[in-house]
């Protein structure tokens, strides 16, 4: 409910959550572990905030029951829903055409009428993320929802060109965010990778805006006021 004294400016300068507070967003990742890697602080942040998140994994590219069962409980750690594009058994993005793959992410827009649309960014240097980012370009036509990239996802850290232009502060949910980044034990203890540089990295980002951690995003399309 609006409130009587809220002026159209004020609005514009809402927080994040309660921009999103009663709607949905929708966050869109390649793999299991995208999202709470890339996103997570701020997927959790938004649930807190009052918001319906739905994460959505494209597929599942191998070790799909293990893998399945740590995405459930990332998604459950961050408070948000679950669901993959290619269900049923360990598949890869180019099992499909980019056609199919533009429609099913269609079909996620028309079911959630998301307000917001998170997903990689076109700076990724995976195939499969840059496909993902690739067919929710199209899916902007079906509605006016803001649309974001988060920052490119790997286990391993490389030189990329990703340059955020907004940040988020999830100094309260950066706890949240490494819980369910350690959820997926089968990518990290699993292959003798820490975890650690997240925070280190959402450290240095949160010094970009003066707070303990945050979560940079490239804004795609968002309507200020
Ligand atoms: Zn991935």
């Amino acid at each position: 409910m609006k409130r009587a004294s809220e002026t159209e400016v004020g609005r514009s300068m809402q927080p994040l959550a309660s921009r999103y507070a009663g709607r949905t967003v929708v966050a869109i990742g390649a793999h299991p572990d995208d999202l709470e890697i890339g996103i997570g602080g701020t997927l959790a942040k938004l649930q807190l905030g009052g918001a319906r998140v739905v994460m959505v994994v494209a597929s599942v590219p191998k070790d799909f029951e293990v893998r399945m069962a740590e995405a459930r409980r990332g998604a459950q750690i961050l408070g948000c829903e679950l669901e993959v594009l290619l269900d049923g058994g360990p598949r890869r993005i180019e099992d499909i055409k980019t056609c199919e793959l533009v429609e099913l992410l269609d079909d996620v827009i028309r079911r959630h009428e998301p307000a917001a649309v998170l997903t990689h960014s076109k700076a990724d240097f995976h195939n499969d993320h840059l496909l993902v980012y690739n067919a929710c370009l199209p899916t902007q036509r079906l509605g006016h929802f803001d649309f974001f990239s988060y920052h490119p996802t790997n286990c391993r850290p490389v030189p990329i060109a990703f340059h955020p232009r907004a940040y988020v502060d999830v100094s309260e949910t950066i706890d949240a965010k490494m819980h369910a980044i350690t959820a997926h034990a089968s990518q990290f203890g699993g292959r003798g990778l820490d975890t650690e540089m997240y925070r280190e990295f959402a450290h240095v980002q949160g010094r970009m805006i003066g707070v303990p951690y945050a979560e940079g995003v490239d804004v795609v399309r968002m309507l200020l006021a």
